[in-house]
């Protein structure tokens, strides 16, 4: 790694202190660029979880429980300024790590700051409320922080997920165990020293890396947790609330999508053509509100899929420091995982064009070319399975009635895309797509920190960002006091 770090990949954070695991071994980490080796992060063990859940009741006892809302959101507020100061370095670390184009990956620092101001502005103003009751009682509401709350975040995202997700905890007053993906841990780790710095009380904050089959299991099945936030694969999320379930604990679960951009035949096609291709291939594909199905109205259908191809055939992949559209996929797995998608496709799906990989991408890296399938059936495997890279699937439709139906017709429900002119319609739509979020003549695959954001279906459930999360992140608590 070209940058020195203001931190120990190798330790983990515990009660304010950086600690060597209690697991030698370690977890390499590759940059997906080139496939190389580029450092090492630390395997916690479940030991390590033991202190981390404890180092956080410890500081719920103490400072950190003490802290008013005012002082949370200050903290905070510093702490998006040390991620200002750190942007850039930040922006690298990500890059490095996931593999994502620089220009993506300094976005995502400008997006954890954001949280970060966010969550800090709204940690004072979310209160109870006074109930009017039978003469002689007082009654009143308490909004309280639920304790120990768990993050288990995957690689896509590390710095915009855990801004939303320790961003709002912190800002009502949980103490949180942060589990980074074991593909991307050192924007985490980063952002644990930058809170230190911030004067973030002991055990506010803890971060432990490794797999997730023994120290997200750990975490998530831990007694002293009172609260779980996941977001990653809904096999992965149905682990959790299981767990959650025989702790009895809430949880909240962002987890996949296939989500549709609905194109109708009054679109703006030139406003719309750069998001209804960006929407998908942000990220690589590898994210988890992306429009990965167009469906679009048959009067307009050749021209939306000459348009898209001309788009495609021009999209360029390479490693993540050459800032083309798309960088590589975050690793070998999830490389094999979207070609096998491909191989699928090509072999029962008409191919209508093709993004090209830069002949100087270094062989060893994990490169895919973006690839827009044309007449996909609305239930064949690629309109139906997320698949997680960029691929993306034309669907023609005949009138809204159809649109709702297709659009619908998946497991998932996170996010929708509404393009049309019609102002009526965009109503009707907006109350009939059973997703999360709808967005009308506009898409915004992670986007808006102030939106809340969450699905139906498989997509889970539960909703982050927005003033709506500090609600998840805490609890009500109604006082009834008889005086006469
Ligand atoms: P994943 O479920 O394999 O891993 C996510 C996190 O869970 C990682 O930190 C991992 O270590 C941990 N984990 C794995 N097994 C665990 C277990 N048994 N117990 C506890 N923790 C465990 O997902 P992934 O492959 O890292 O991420 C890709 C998936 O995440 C996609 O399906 C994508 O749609 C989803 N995702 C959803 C959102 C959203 O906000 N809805 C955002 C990003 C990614």
């Amino acid at each position: 790694m070209q940058q020195t770090l203001w931190f120990d990949p190798k330790k983990i954070f515990i009660g304010g202190a950086w600690q060597d695991p209690g697991n030698a071994a370690t977890i390499a980490v590759e940059d997906p660029s080139t496939g190389e080796v580029v450092g090492e992060i630390g395997q916690a063990s479940a030991d390590d979880v033991d202190k981390a859940v404890a180092a956080a009741q410890l500081a719920l006892e103490g400072d950190w429980g003490r802290t008013p809302a005012v002082e949370r959101g200050r903290l905070l507020t510093r702490l998006a300024q040390l991620v200002k100061e750190r942007a850039e370095e930040l922006a690298f670390l990500e890059s490095t790590d996931v593999g994502k184009p620089m220009k993506q990956a300094r976005n995502d620092s400008v997006a954890l700051a954001r949280y970060l101001e966010f969550y800090g502005g709204a940690a004072d103003k979310l209160h109870g409320t006074t109930i009017p009751y039978q003469e002689g009682f007082t009654v009143y509401t308490l909004r309280e922080p639920h304790g120990v709350t768990a993050h288990i975040i995957p690689w896509n995202y590390p710095m915009q997920i855990l801004g939303r997700s320790v961003g709002a905890a912190l800002a009502m007053g949980n103490a949180c165990v942060l589990k980074p993906a074991e593909d991307a841990s050192l924007s985490s780790l980063a952002f644990a020293a930058l809170a230190a710095e911030a004067g973030l009380p002991a055990g506010a904050l803890n971060v432990v890396t490794g797999y997730g089959a023994d120290v997200g299991r750990a975490l998530s099945t831990h007694p002293g947790v009172d609260h779980v936030s996941f977001t990653g694969s809904v096999l992965t999320g149905q682990h959790i609330q299981e767990a959650a379930a025989r702790n009895v604990v809430p949880v909240t679960l962002e987890l996949g999508g296939k989500s549709p951009h609905i194109v109708f035949d009054d679109v703006d096609l030139e406003a719309a053509l750069p998001t209804l291709v960006g929407a998908c291939i942000q990220g690589a594909g590898q994210t988890c509100s992306a429009a990965s199905r167009v469906l679009v109205q048959r009067g307009i259908y050749d021209e939306v899929r000459r348009r898209m191809a001309e788009v495609y055939a021009g999209l360029r992949v390479g490693p993540a420091a050459e800032n083309l559209d798309l960088g590589p996929l975050v690793s070998a797995k999830q490389k094999k995982i979207v070609s096998d998608y491909i191989v699928l496709g090509k072999s029962e799906l008409t191919v209508a064009a093709e993004g090209v990989i830069a002949d100087r991408a270094p062989a060893a890296g994990h490169y895919v070319a973006p690839i827009l399938f044309a007449d996909v059936p609305p239930d064949h495997r690629l309109a139906q399975e997320e698949v997680f890279g960029p691929v993306q699937v034309l669907i023609p439709f005949d009138d809204e009635a159809e649109a709702i139906r297709i659009a619908n017709g998946t497991d998932y429900g996170l996010v929708a895309g509404v393009w049309t002119r019609d102002g009526a319609r965009q109503m009707r739509m907006a109350r009939r797509l059973n997703v999360g979020q709808v967005f009308i003549n506009n898409y915004g695959a992670g986007g808006g920190v102030e939106l809340p954001f969450g699905g139906v279906g498989k997509s889970g459930h539960g909703r982050e960002k927005g003033f709506e999360a500090l609600y998840g992140f805490s609890r009500l608590k109604t006082v009834t006091a008889q005086h006469g």
